[in-house]
């Protein structure tokens, strides 16, 4: 027994998702066609996509923002689970990659709640919320370029509704955040933006050492 966060050793992690692990069919499918990928390292862990299904159906959430999309994994999982009238817009700049990510969510049949906005995610956050969309959505998922997290933070807090929740990604930068000597610009906005949210008065907050690290953030 231990009141401390495990270490997970490979073989504990493989008996979580022996025990625990509910991939569906499709999800499993566009991991596997991922995995040709050199980036598919990007692509959600399994278990943090059964967590944020189960998040998605707690919350009972309609309107879902995703900032960096990729092969669509993620997406997909929230959209399976979402209301039939749910709505997701999904933030991403590939087209190759976000091709892949449509072939999946048509076969899902999950394709008509998905808008799919290919332009730097700045751009298309702001402009959802000129578009009046400011305390629309019920969550929102952080996984694009880590440059812009504290951007992507600051115009998603708007977008949410109060006790809307947001995702945020790879907080744990594989474990870099806590070097002295890493000082690439990724890990530094990582960084800076953990401690930032350590005391921001705007949001509840919860450091999941799930995966990468994701960090929940309720907007009060
Ligand atoms: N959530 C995805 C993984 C996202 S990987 C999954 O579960 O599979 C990060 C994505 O962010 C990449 O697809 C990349 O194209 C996208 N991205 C990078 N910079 C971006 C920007 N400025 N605006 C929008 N998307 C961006
Ligand atoms: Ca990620």
């Amino acid at each position: 027994m231990s009141n401390n966060t495990l270490n997970l050793t490979p073989e504990l992690y493989q008996y979580l998702l022996a025990t625990s692990g509910r991939e569906h069919s499709l999800l499993a499918e566009l991991r596997a066609e991922t995995a040709k990928d050199s980036m598919a390292r990007m692509q959600i862990a399994p278990e943090q996509g059964q967590f944020m299904q189960l998040l998605v159906r707690l919350m009972n959430a309609k309107n879902i923002v995703e900032v960096g999309t990729f092969t669509g994994y993620s997406a997909l999982a929230m959209a399976m689970v979402m209301p039939a009238e749910g709505r997701m817009v999904c933030c991403d700049v590939d087209k190759h990659w976000t091709d892949i990510a449509q072939r999946y969510w048509q076969q899902a049949g999950v394709a008509q709640k998905i808008s799919l906005r290919l332009s730097p995610a700045v751009d298309t956050l702001t402009e959802l919320l000129k578009q009046g969309e400011a305390r629309q959505f019920d969550l929102a998922f952080i996984d694009a370029d880590k440059v812009n997290y504290d951007n992507y933070y600051e115009l998603c807090l708007r977008l949410l509704r109060p006790n809307g929740l947001m995702l945020i990604d790879n907080t744990l930068w594989s474990g870099q955040v806590i070097d002295p000597t890493d000082q690439d610009v990724d890990t530094r906005a990582i960084r800076c933006l953990n401690q930032k949210l350590q005391s921001d008065p705007r949001i509840h907050l919860s450091h999941l050492p799930i995966a990468d690290g994701l960090t929940l953030c309720l907007k009060r």
